[in-house]
């Protein structure tokens, strides 16, 4: 009988598992196999190891092995030290292949050149190495509303409404979103082995210290993933005027309301609920705060006295520049591998906390040219997608409390909404 085993474009070398090269060796093994023809002893093996295996079981079973290629009868002696040359040759070429590679792509990777191979990256031509001038804008936007506080979740949204497609023409994920903002080729920044060694050879779409405030936001472990998109502009920003209690949001009959609820979940007096359309009031009362001089007044304030800002970007800027030093030092070949890595470490955990320290102060950028532009933005503000709307809201209100109301009354009583600005 003869049997034929194929494993299709599995090589050898891989170590991976090979089905049909296992099923053989348990033929030869059970006494079923007299002989054993094959092409050439290096599809066979490629690891020594494996050939020792392959010997040893042929010997036991008595089993002949002729190969079309060089004929080879491993029984003998003679035979066996030849097919442990051969496949120790293969080992070694697979070896020196895989060396060869590593080196190229080490060798890329410093000069800050693409490493080529997979799909085109978003907001590059198929080169790697210019911009689609469409696919950057569309990174730059995203960009700037992350850092403006706006959600991963309502960002992908926006991309899907806009029919704007991943370069293999599929429809955005958040992961797609987080991988694309997180990665540090749009900052111009070429990474091997999963570090930033440097500049890379391509332009950059957002500029570092954008990218390093994206890591920052995205990585903080603080940050709540909230994958359900908001439905409520004012959620976590309603307090109870009788018990002081964290409002909660929910529908009775069929209403989006917020209340107070009592309870071991929620801790409140279950005394207060409001309509959802308290949201108008306190939007109105927000796009008409960003017009008034109060607010640009506090704002330009709080900049210039924030001593501990201006100190923080200070600290992060030297840790910046220390890093650089460093990797002079070890381009210079002044210090080993081992020394920059361990220099690196403490001035790359010091850096991150202190970026996002920073992340968290950023809220003010949420209304960077809004400021003094209420009017606009409130023709603006329709459009808008309810996380940006949040972000903006967020940025200028601690909270809002709202007083016990009148039974059955039909409208809002401005009366019982008081805002807390945070600014
Ligand atoms: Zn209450």
């Amino acid at each position: 009988m003869v049997a034929e085993y194929v494993d299709d474009d599995v090589s050898a070398y891989s170590g991976k598992v090979r089905p049909q090269y296992s099923a053989m060796l348990e033929a030869i093994r059970q006494g079923e196999v007299d002989a054993v023809l094959v092409w050439h002893m290096d599809r066979l093996h490629r690891r020594p190891i494996e050939l020792e295996e392959f010997a040893d079981v042929c010997t036991k079973a008595g089993t002949t092995v002729a190969t079309l290629h060089g004929d080879l009868n491993i029984g003998t002696g003679d035979g066996l030290l030849i097919a442990r040359l051969m496949a120790a040759v293969a080992a070694n070429e697979s070896d020196a292949k895989s060396r060869r590679t590593r080196r190229k792509q080490q060798e890329l990777a410093e000069r800050g050149l693409p490493s080529g191979g997979g799909p085109r990256a978003f907001g590059f031509t198929p080169d790697r190495m210019h911009i689609d001038q469409d696919e950057a804008a569309v990174i730059r936007t995203l960009a700037s509303r992350l850092l403006a506080g706006e959600p991963l979740v309502s960002l992908t949204r926006w991309l899907q409404d806009s029919e704007v497609r991943t370069v293999t023409g599929k429809e955005w994920r958040t992961t797609t979103v987080r991988n694309l903002l997180l990665s540090p080729r749009i900052a111009g920044l070429r990474e091997h082995k999963k570090q930033v060694i440097g500049k890379a050879a391509w332009p950059a779409i957002i500029p570092e210290a954008d990218h390093e405030r994206i890591v920052a936001l995205l990585t903080d472990p603080a940050r709540r993933t909230n994958r359900t998109a908001r439905t409520y502009a004012l959620s976590g920003l309603l307090r109870c005027g009788k018990c002081g209690a964290k409002m909660v949001t929910g529908r009775t009959r069929d209403r989006r309301r917020y209340m107070c609820r009592s309870g071991p979940d929620f801790g409140g007096c279950g005394g207060t609920m409001i309509s959802a359309t308290v949201e108008e009031l306190v939007i109105d009362a927000v796009l008409y705060r960003l017009d008034t001089p109060d607010l640009a007044a506090a704002i330009d304030g709080r900049t210039r006295a924030d001593q501990s800002a201006v100190a923080l970007s200070e600290t992060i800027a030297a840790d910046h520049a220390q890093l650089e030093e460093l990797a002079q030092l070890y381009a210079a070949k002044a210090i080993t591998a081992a020394e920059w890595l361990a220099a690196r470490k403490p001035i790359e955990a010091r850096l991150t906390t202190n970026q996002r320290r920073q992340a968290h102060r950023a809220g003010s950028s949420v209304l960077a040219g809004h400021i003094g532009n209420g009017s606009a933005l409130r023709a603006q503000w329709p459009t808008m997608n309810l996380g940006r709307q949040a972000a903006i809201i967020r940025a200028l209100i601690s909270h809002v409390t709202i007083h016990p109301g009148t039974p059955g009354a039909r409208s809002i009583d401005p009366a019982r909404v008081s805002i807390t600005w945070s600014v």
